[in-house]
């Protein structure tokens, strides 16, 4: 059996023990980077570096980030990770991990500084899934686990509205308060009315949120939706 074929039945093994997967994933896309991609392995306890690959007659540093099927399916076009700006690798190698089945996809394999924004700190690089991957790829990647998902090109941050003012666009848009995308005013149903705050999915999101963590859930979710897009 082969190194990745091993990793990737450790993952489904480790989810199958109680979602346990988490602790697995990263060791998963390593292995993935090292037998597929020729990565070696950086010393043990070096920062912001996993390992490195040789192209073009050169070693490139290759940071390896891994994201399991939960995670994904959870924040959807808005899952993210953040690089610190003044150690980016020449290489980022972002890897979805199934946990439902042995397997993963490659979400990006190219340079950190094509993708995401700096945040105004100046610090850290935010790279979402909607930065590394078309709209429609990213759509389709989501289907295949199982999650209908409108992709939409997150808008920019207008610095100069208010960002309490409501805002309903022209043609009867508005954006949802917790994944900050504009939706069809349908799409805010509730009770008839369509006064509703959050979108369809993210009111999805928002009830397994308090199913499995009660308000506090609900508070961290909005919480870490909000991140993605408001700062
Ligand atoms: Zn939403």
């Amino acid at each position: 059996m082969s190194r990745v074929t091993k990793a990737l039945e450790m993952v489904v093994g480790a989810y199958e023990l109680g979602q346990y997967d988490s602790n697995v994933i990263g060791m998963a896309a390593e292995v993935i980077a090292e037998e597929e991609f020729g990565m070696k392995k950086a010393p043990r306890g070096m920062k912001d570096v996993d390992g490195t690959w040789f192209r073009d007659g050169r070693d490139h540093t290759v940071q390896v980030k891994a994201w399991s099927e939960d995670r994904v399916k959870t924040y959807r076009q808005f899952t993210y990770f953040r690089l610190r700006e003044n150690a980016l690798p020449d290489v980022l190698l972002c890897i979805l991990v199934y946990c439902s089945k042995p397997g993963y996809e490659i979400i990006y394999n190219g340079s950190p500084r094509d993708v995401g924004y700096v945040e105004k700190n100046g610090r850290d690089r935010v790279i979402r899934f909607s930065h590394m991957r078309t709209p429609e790829e990213v759509a389709s990647i989501l289907r295949g686990l199982g999650v209908e998902e409108k992709v939409v090109r997150p808008r920019r941050p207008n610095a100069s509205r208010d960002p309490k003012a409501p805002v309903v666009e022209s043609d009867s848009r508005k954006p949802c308060s917790i994944c900050g995308v504009s939706f069809p005013v349908e799409e805010f149903h509730y009770g008839g009315r369509t006064t509703n705050s959050y979108c369809t999915s993210c009111c999805k999101l928002h009830r397994q949120a308090y199913n499995r963590g009660g308000s506090e859930g609900t508070r961290l979710f909005r919480e870490e939706m909000r991140k993605n897009w408001k700062n």
